[in-house]
């Protein structure tokens, strides 16, 4: 039995409108509860859509799903947060995974059958979108290979092959599309090289809402193009990390005799909330809500 959310929408929602309206919508992992507050305090100020999302191999650390659905739910009730939010799963590992967000209250699940055969990727994609079907959630699938550290599994870049990503939409009935072009997860070595050709063949076959995974560090000339090309959420992780470390070694570098948790932590998650707004302007969602 699902939990009834209603505070939170489907995903396809909030990406249906970007698509149309040429801007992206940011997509920010929580990597624990103070960043779930900052992810929502710059959508709001930035009255921006938000994709509050929640990497697979993180769940167990998290709290599992229930928890960190009903704490999403109560961050927006308590905090006033009125900015359209989707809550995902980040590379769902497996379908049973997949049913254990959906039933905890989650408006979106990513399942991650890239590294499989393609017939088996589309065979438990429909699955799931077959169960998040009657509870109104979002599907994303991914073809191809992002690069660098995915969700556990280091790898090269493999792109995403047109006929395959059609075949997904078309049989599984996604609601967005990770189509891997050259980017990579963590921090990239040199300027990133996105395949803007097979984006445009891509999109074109498709017309659905790409998803731009390791949205990281994308000089912004090419996350425009991106855009232009279809591109209507981008996965940002790995910059928030960086600003709340860079913070908190601050503050510890700063005052060596500091011990309070939160005059410790709160630095951080500012620095996360002015990157995580900076995104969001970068990426044309400003006002969108
Ligand atoms: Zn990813």
């Amino acid at each position: 039995m699902a939990v009834i959310v209603k505070n939170l929408v489907p995903m396809g929602e909030i990406l249906s409108k970007a698509k149309e309206g040429k801007y992206a919508v940011g997509h920010f992992n929580v990597n624990s509860y103070q960043w779930a507050e900052a992810i929502l305090a710059g959508a709001e100020e930035e009255q921006s859509p938000v994709i509050v999302a929640t990497s697979d191999r993180l769940i167990d650390y998290l709290g599992g799903f229930k928890t960190i659905a009903v704490m999403i739910n109560r961050i927006i009730e308590h905090k006033g947060i009125t900015v359209p939010v989707a809550l995902h799963l980040d590379h769902g590992q497996s379908v049973e995974h997949c049913k254990a967000a959906i039933d905890a209250g989650y408006t979106s699940v990513m399942f991650d059958g890239s590294h499989l055969p393609i017939d088996e990727n589309i065979r438990l994609t429909k699955e799931v979108k077959n169960y998040a079907l009657p509870f109104g959630v979002s599907v994303e699938a991914e073809i191809g290979s992002v690069g660098g550290n995915e969700d556990g599994m280091i790898g090269g870049i493999i792109y995403a092959n047109p006929e395959e990503c059609l075949r997904i939409v078309r049989e599984a009935g996604i609601d967005a599309l990770a189509a891997a072009l050259g980017s990579v997860h963590g921090p990239y070595q040199g300027e990133p090289k996105l395949g803007f050709n097979e984006m445009k063949q891509i999109s074109d076959l498709t017309d659905i809402p790409l998803v731009l995974h390791g949205g990281s560090g994308i000089p912004h000339y090419q996350l425009k193009r991106a855009i232009e090309l279809g591109h209507a959420k981008i996965n940002v992780n790995t910059e928030c990390l960086q600003a709340w470390t860079n913070a908190i070694r601050q503050v510890l570098e700063n005052d060596r005799d500091l011990y309070d948790a939160r005059a410790i932590l709160t630095p951080g998650m500012e620095a996360v909330k002015e990157t995580v707004k900076a995104k969001i302007r970068e990426f044309g969602s400003s006002c969108k809500a």
